[in-house]
């Protein structure tokens, strides 16, 4: 793990100076995360980063996981997807399952921090244990527009919180409680963000016997019907008419997501015939995301909702040209025809897709603007900034905070 100081050269030194100076405001406080995955998604990612650079501040962080098993996966999977604004059937045995895992973990989870930082829906009635201790909810998904019924039955927990924090400004919500916009970040020393060495890309090519004398599209995401990777199949489609190309669509699956598996069959199903779409089940292993973002000639990111995507910030910081649907919190890291291409259908992908291979001086100077994006506003030092902001905050009772 690198230690804070390897940032400076990143981010320049008052930054790091910075963070050291406001975490030294924290001691003695205890600041507890709860999730429900160790790993696998956008969350468990950022956590893993965040949490020991925040130790190396001085500031006492822990991270506990609620408990559940698959009927309870599956419930709040099917109210995710309501809070993206899909139309699933909810019925009274949802919210029972979801209220009876939810009273088990009540009992089962001490939540000892001064500061309860409860990640997304799963573990948010945790919330009845508040006592005279800080709460923060953090809404990782696009709630621009969610279902009302699962809406006003989160509010009753929501309502109870001390703070909450949406990732992008579409997501805030008419709320009695303090809310902060705070978008996520990538670690550029991690493993699946840092420089590699050209053996290393061209090894995990050959792994996955993906050749390199054609353009690579990719997309790397959980197979997720919301990522659209049926979608991204068609767009490549319409682009191999004009572009001999190849597409990647990876992914590994998350522990809190059922639906995977499923997905990944229509995914293969639907790819069968060609022997260009390589459909790579991937272990958890972050250096061959990395290699095959490094690898790639352009990055689609064509979620049909999208809380942040930190695979986008993953693509630009590796100076990639991006391609991505114009939707959740993409728009705050693609500009359109600065550091990126938004597209919002399968013909709007393929159209920039088509551009970005053919024009690679305008595609590598989308790819550079990107990165600069990035280290200016998604990188981790910003977010430990903001939380810490964020954490203080609580104490101080004036209204408006402005991060
Ligand atoms: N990811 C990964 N392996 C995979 C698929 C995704 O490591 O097989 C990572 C990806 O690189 C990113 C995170 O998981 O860091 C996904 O975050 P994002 O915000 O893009 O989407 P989410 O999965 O949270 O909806």
């Amino acid at each position: 793990m690198p230690n804070m100081q390897e940032y400076a050269d990143i981010v320049g030194q008052s930054i790091v100076d910075d963070l050291r100076l406001i975490a030294e405001r924290l001691k003695g406080k205890v600041i507890q995360h709860v999730n429900s995955t160790s790993v696998g998604g956008g969350v468990a990612e950022i956590l893993n980063r965040m949490l020991p650079l925040l130790r190396e501040l001085g500031v006492d962080t822990r991270w506990d996981l609620i408990k559940g098993g698959e009927q309870f996966f599956n419930v709040t999977k099917k109210f995710h997807n309501l809070l993206h604004g899909r139309n699933d059937e909810i019925t009274q045995k949802d919210f029972d399952i979801f209220m009876e895992t939810a009273q088990r973990n009540i009992e089962e989870v001490n939540t000892f921090g001064d500061i309860v930082f409860i990640h997304d829906l799963q573990p948010i009635a945790l919330v009845k244990k508040k006592k005279d201790n800080k709460w923060i909810w953090r809404c990782h998904i696009d709630v621009s527009n969610p279902n009302q019924r699962i809406w006003k039955f989160l509010m009753d927990f929501i309502l109870q919180y001390d703070s909450a924090v949406f990732s992008a400004p579409s997501f805030s919500q008419r709320l009695s409680i303090r809310q902060f916009l705070i978008s996520p970040s990538i670690d550029p020393l991690s493993d699946k963000n840092k420089e590699l060495p050209s053996e290393t890309i061209e090894k995990v090519l050959e792994k996955y016997e993906i050749i390199k004398d054609k353009p690579i599209i990719t997309q790397i995401s959980r197979f997720d019907r919301l990522k659209d990777p049926i979608g991204v199949i068609e767009a490549y489609q319409q682009v191999k008419r004009y572009v001999d190309c190849q597409l990647i669509l990876a992914g590994g699956t998350a522990s809190d997501d059922p639906e995977g598996l499923e997905v990944l069959a229509e995914v293969r199903e639907r790819a069968k015939k060609d022997k260009d779409i390589h459909i790579l089940l991937l272990p958890q292993n972050d250096i061959e995301v990395n290699a095959l973002q490094r690898a790639s000639t352009v990055i689609i990111q064509k979620s049909l909702k999208e809380g942040f995507g930190l695979t986008v910030a993953e693509a630009l910081w590796k100076a990639k040209p991006v391609v991505a649907s114009n939707v959740g919190g993409i728009p705050l890291q693609v500009k359109h025809k600065f550091s990126g291409l938004l597209c919002h259908s399968v013909e709007g992908a393929a159209f920039a897709i088509k551009q970005l291979l053919n024009t690679p001086a305008y595609a590598q100077k989308l790819g550079e603007n990107g990165k600069e994006h990035i280290r200016n506003n998604f990188l981790i030092t910003r977010h430990i900034r903001d939380y810490i902001i964020l954490f203080l905050s609580l104490y101080h009772k004036k209204d408006v905070v402005y991060l």
